[in-house]
Order: structure tokens, then C-alpha cells, then sequence
């Protein structure tokens, strides 16, 4: 059974708990809301973790991509990525390999990692038949379904699936240009496939095969939004609300069978526009949890784009999102090294943590007070202990001539905080 089938049932279920323990929130409240559909704990009954849920009331939650590439393959260096990912405080690992021993990458992840995994089945049927110097309109259906069955089994606990990229979104494409086009991945090659083979996306038109998996597994849907804005000026066009109705309806769908089910959202969008989006969102797909890429406010700074990110899911949190995807430095350039990651997931989590104190989340507002009577106090250890990189601050702090003194070089002698406290 799924955790939403327990929820209908009123069963408060082992990992229920572990959400309610974690959140300082009642067990009986998780309990109604994964019933409701408003909270998912993405845990797949093959994948053994402690539980984090996402979704209403709930810590905003971050997620960090790792994975190969057809150009770096390297996957002692992508278990690291893990490791520095969970180290700096990242909720959900995503496997978006592409290049090396896909099946093989994508086990050790599951079993290393300590957190929820999340997948796109569709890349690893994109490499199967590149392997077989085959190209992506020659899938048949079928390699689809087989590649999400074999994942489940696996344990992925939540998976990308683009099932709102139809005939019918893409139609608003057509009419309506876009500087960029479609920049999703899963959601360029549906489109392609679509087309060569004239016919519907086998995962709107069977979507009843996939939700007969991830019943059986407990695999969350995470609607992938293939039609996402790549650039400010696409943001909030026909075709991106086009995809978003019939997601809408796909989160119905699964609700009635007791699936698990988040949306995907954008993207490359203005900073004016962020709070609207979400809140349409939220209303077409009757508050299912939210998962947003940045969203980035600005086009123009590659190499910047953790920045970027984390000002558009700052923004995003506090109007509702309940899920992050990380950016990395490396954003639109090349694959994020170790360093890129470790910038990604404190840029995400810097950007979770201004949401939460909006959304009057209690954890993030005790430890920003924390550190508010640190300061107060000009207590560094406890300043240290406070700050979502403590490593940094205390490099930065000793790195300074008046390393052992209370105050520090910023103001020297004229530290506005002890003239305060002298007063
Ligand atoms: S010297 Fe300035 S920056 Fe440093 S602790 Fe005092 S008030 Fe803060």
C-alpha cells in the first residue's frame, strides 16, 4: 500500500511519524494531509531511509542533482557529489546520469544514499538505444514502462515523468513563439518522438500503466512540466499553462488511486511573476505539493546561476513551494564539480530557509533568532553552530587580524553591537 492509501484509512504509518517527529507537528495532522494529497512522503517500500516529507505546513526541502555525462563519466566522483550533498544539508539526491553503466550508477546511489532518491526513467531509455545506435523516435512505448517497473523495483522513491507534454499542450506552441523553445530534456525528446512517429505521449495516454506501478512500489510521481519557460521572456505563455491543466488533471488521477503526486514547475521567469505562478499552481492542482528548477529571475549570469536560483526559490517558498532543485555555478555551462555542488545545496537552502521564516516554519525561525542572540552576544562559537556553513563562517572569522578579539574587522573598535551593549 501507498502511504496515501494508509492515510485514507487513518493508519499513521512508521514513517508518518518519523515526518510528524522531524516537523514538530502532530502525527494525526501528517496523517490528513498525505490523505489530502497536500503533503507526499516519496519512499519507495524497496528503499529502507528515515522519511522526509514535502508539501504543506512542512520545512521547505531541497534536492541536489548528481550524474554522469555521455562527456564525464566518473562515478566515484558522483557518490562524492552524494556525500557533499547530504553534508551540507541536501533533502533528496536525483540521478540524472546519462553516461557509463546507467543500471550500475544508479544502484549505488540508492544504496549510499542516505535520503530520497529521484530519477528521469526516460533518460536511461534515451541511452539504452543509443547504445543500440538506435536514435529516440525508435522507442516503442513499452521501453518506457519497462524502465520506470525496473526503477521501482530498484527502490527510486520519486520519479520525473513528462505526461503533460501532449498534442494538445504543444498545439499552444505553435502559434505563440518562444525565444527558446522547449529546454526540458524529457520533454524535447517526447516532443521529437511524438512527431516522427505521429502519436499521443505514451505517458498521457497510458497513464494508467504508470500509476499501476507506482501504486504497487509507493514511486511519487513528480509531474515533470517538459514545456517549463528556458527564458524570462517565454515565462507564463500559453503552452506552459497548457501543460499545467492537464497536470491538474493527472494529480486527480493519481489522487483516485492513491498515489503519491508532486508538480514540476518553472523555469526562467521575471521576479514580478514567481508569487502568481505558484499561486495558480497551486489552485489548478488543489495544493498538491510544489517543485520548482530556480526559478531564475535574470538570464544574463552564468556562472552565477546558484545566485540566480536562490532568489527565485526565495521568493517561490515564501508564496508556497514546497520543494527546491538546486542550481550549481555550473548552471548552463558544464557538469557541476564537487565545489559547484557544495555551492548549489547552501545557495538552495539559504533560499529554503528565507521561504520558511515566511511561512512561520518553527526550526527556522529558532535557529535565525538563535543566531540573532549570538550576535547580540558576540558569542562566534555559537554564531558558528548557528550558520548553515559553519566551516565557512569560522574559516572567515579566524582568517582575520582580530581572530580572538569579540568583535571583528568590520567595524574594528567601533563595533556597533558592544558600544550597544557598553551602553
Ligand atoms: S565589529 Fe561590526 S560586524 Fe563585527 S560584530 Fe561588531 S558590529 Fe558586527
Amino acid at each position: 500500500m501507498t502511504q496515501m492509501q494508509y492515510a485514507l484509512k487513518g493508519t499513521i504509518t512508521k514513517e508518518m511519524m518519523q515526518v510528524a517527529t522531524n516537523e514538530e507537528l502532530a502525527p494525526e495532522w501528517i496523517c490528513s494531509e498525505v490523505a489530502a494529497g497536500r503533503i507526499t512522503i516519496p519512499k519507495n517500500i524497496n528503499h529502507n531511509f528515515d522519511a522526509v516529507g514535502i508539501g504543506n505546513g512542512l520545512r521547505t526541502k531541497i534536492n541536489a542533482n548528481i550524474g554522469t555525462s555521455e562527456k564525464h563519466c566518473n562515478q566515484e566522483e558522483e557518490i562524492r557529489k552524494l556525500d557533499i550533498s547530504i553534508k551540507y544539508g541536501a533533502d533528496s539526491i536525483m540521478d540524472l546520469s546519462t553516461g557509463g553503466d546507467l543500471q550500475k550508477i544508479l544502484e549505488r546511489v540508492i544504496k549510499h544514499s542516505p535520503v530520497m532518491v529521484g530519477t528521469v526513467p526516460i533518460y536511461k531509455v534515451m541511452a539504452n538505444l543509443l547504445m543500440e545506435n538506435k536514435t529516440f523516435s525508435q522507442m516503442k512505448p513499452d521501453d518506457i514502462f519497462s524502465e520506470i517497473e525496473r526503477q521501482a523495483i530498484m527502490g527510486v522513491d520519486f520519479m520525473t515523468l513528462h505526461c503533460g507534454v501532449t498534442r494538445n499542450s504543444l498545439s499552444f506552441l505553435k502559434n505563440d513563439e518562444r525565444i527558446l523553445g522547449i529546454v526540458s530534456r524529457g520533454g524535447s525528446l517526447l516532443r521529437r518522438w511524438m512527431e516522427k512517429n505521429n502519436a499521443e505521449n505514451p505517458l498521457f495516454e497510458q497513464y494508467d500503466r504508470v500509476l499501476d506501478i507506482c501504486e504497487k512500489y509507493d514511486v511519487t510521481i513528480s509531474l515533470g512540466d517538459g514545456l517549463r519557460p528556458g527564458a524570462g521572456a517565454d515565462a507564463s505563455d500559453r503552452g506552459q499553462f497548457a501543460e499545467l491543466l492537464i497536470l491538474g488533471e493527472l494529480v486527480d488521477r493519481a489522487r483516485a488511486r492513491g498515489v503519491q503526486v508532486i508538480v514540476e514547475g518553472p523555469g526562467h521567469m521575471p521576479l514580478d511573476q514567481i508569487e502568481m505562478n505558484i499561486k495558480l499552481m497551486k489552485k489548478i492542482c488543489k495544493q498538491a505539493p510544489f517543485y520548482v528548477l530556480g526559478p531564475l529571475t535574470t538570464d544574463i549570469a552564468p556562472g552565477y546561476d546558484h545566485i540566480v536560483g536562490a532568489i527565485g526559490g526565495a521568493i517561490a517558498a515564501a508564496a508556497g513551494v514546497d520543494f527546491l532543485c538546486y542550481l550549481t555555478p555550473a548552471e548552463h555551462l558544464c557538469l557541476p564539480d564537487e565545489e559547484d555542488v557544495k555551492q548549489g545545496v547552501i545557495a538552495s537552502r539559504i533560499a529554503a530557509q528565507s521561504g520558511d521564516i515566511v511561512k512561520g516554519v518553527k526550526s527556522a525561525i529558532r535557529q535565525n533568532n538563535a543566531m540573532s542572540k549570538a550576535r547580540r552576544d558576540l558569542n562566534w562559537e555559537a554564531m558558528f553552530n548557528c550558520a548553515i556553513d559553519p566551516e565557512q563562517a569560522r574559516k572567515r572569522k579566524s582568517s582575520s587580524e582580530s581572530a580572538d578579539e569579540d568583535h571583528c574587522t568590520m567595524c574594528g573598535n567601533l563595533c556597533a553591537i558592544k558600544t550597544d551593549r557598553d551602553i
